[in-house]
């Protein structure tokens, strides 16, 4: 061990070992960060041959809710992190009290639970729709009259990616509820938020309390899947200051330590109210690796580490799309990256996984160029290229 991981005024020396609960492509881009920054990498993944396996030192074979699997981890480690909010918050943070996990087992634990996190933003007077938990099939025929609709009920744990969720459009006899019930304890039924466009912002807060947000990103879904990411936002620039505001206040409001991706809807009047918070890197955020001179995966690397926030400057407009894969499906299994990747600024990111299944995240292309339209054509007509073949 080089470096008190405990101690925060101490930074991790390289070498040092970075433990990554989750080994899918989020912890494959952390572990290609911390590797160009010479540290080392241990994964636990049940997944032996996960995304992140060929990029690690260590791999621990065991699932997420394998508490000795997770101290084994602890024990090769010299900080811990974790690349998504569904892995066990039990095993986390009995791995934690082996070597310091951040963000914390607390944070983990609100951002698991819609419901926690929710009740968390309104205690700290931060803005998200209005909700009520619901447990019974009369509590959510009550929350439907105390809430005007339309609604969206969703599950309060284990949803991601729009699983997990039905939108309920008029005064509903109990179908949404029957539908749902049984997945997660809780469920929680929300107002339908007429948004006009999705944003999230990453903030990035390290061990001596300082932030920084990444600029903004304008997001598309479709299937309730991340499909574009547009940088900078399409709004004017108070909104995209109120937004980076609102995410160091969530940063700070629930004590994160490394990063906190937040989603948001915006509002016909220009009034942002958040939607889900991660802990750890976004989807979102995969711009950054091209768009900007620190990327998320380098920001967490460096909070882990404990070395000095990077810049977040985004010297030219950045847009993502993600490459699922029925793009493999339309093209035989080949998609036709020579022709896409002829479009200037353009870059492909494969995430190393061997099934492409329908809606599943295989890669991402990104896109760099002086203007946001130009981005976004570019980045489009390369995976529109790809798919054609
Ligand atoms: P989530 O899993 O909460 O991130 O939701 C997935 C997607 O469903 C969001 O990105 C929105 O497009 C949509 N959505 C979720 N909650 C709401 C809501 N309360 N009002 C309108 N759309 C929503």
């Amino acid at each position: 061990m080089t470096g008190d991981p405990f101690n925060p005024a101490e930074p991790l020396e390289p070498g040092s070992v970075i433990g990554i609960i989750g080994g899918g492509q989020l912890g494959r881009m952390i572990a290609i960060a911390a590797r160009e920054m010479g540290y080392r990498i241990a994964v636990l993944d049940p997944d032996p041959d996960s995304p992140c396996a060929p990029i690690a030192d260590h791999v621990v074979h065991g699932a997420y809710d394998d508490r000795d699997a997770a101290r084994d981890l602890a024990r090769m480690s010299d900080v811990l992190t974790y690349e998504f909010e569904n892995v066990d918050s039990d095993a986390a943070e009995a791995a934690g009290e082996i070597t310091q996990l951040w963000p914390s087992g607390s944070v983990l634990r609100t951002a698991q639970n819609r419901v926690l996190e929710k009740g968390a933003l309104n205690r700290h007077g931060l803005p998200t729709a209005d909700f009520r938990a619901v447990e019974t099939l009369e509590q959510y025929l009550a929350a439907l009259k105390e809430l005007s609709g339309p609604w969206v009920l969703k599950t309060a744990t284990s949803g991601y990616d729009g699983k997990g969720q039905v939108v309920v459009h008029e005064a509903d006899d109990g179908a949404a509820f029957r539908e749902l019930e049984g997945r997660s304890p809780t469920l929680i039924l929300e107002r339908f938020v007429p948004f006009k466009l999705e944003l999230s912002v990453i903030c990035a807060r390290d061990r001596s309390d300082s932030t920084v947000t990444f600029p903004a990103s304008e997001n598309i879904h479709v299937n309730g899947i991340l499909d574009t990411s547009i940088v900078p936002a399409r709004i004017e620039p108070h909104v995209a200051e109120r937004a980076a505001e609102l995410a160091k206040s969530v940063a700070e409001a629930i004590d994160v330590r490394g990063l906190i991706s937040v989603e948001m809807f915006l509002t016909g009047d220009d009034e942002i109210l958040i939607n889900e918070l991660a802990p750890r890197p976004h989807n979102s955020g995969h711009y950054t690796i091209e768009g900007c001179l620190t990327s998320q995966f380098g920001q967490l690397v460096r909070v882990l580490c404990g070395l000095p926030l990077g810049s977040v400057d985004m010297p030219q407009p950045t847009v993502m799309v993600n490459l699922l894969g029925d793009v493999w499906e339309a093209t035989g299994g080949r998609p036709d990256w020579h022709t896409a990747l002829e479009l200037p600024g353009t870059n492909l990111h494969l995430y190393g996984k061997a099934e492409a299944r329908p809606g599943r995240k295989m890669g991402h292309i990104t896109a760099v160029a002086e203007s946001v339209e130009l981005a976004l054509e570019r980045a489009r007509d390369a995976r529109e290229r790809a798919r054609r073949r």
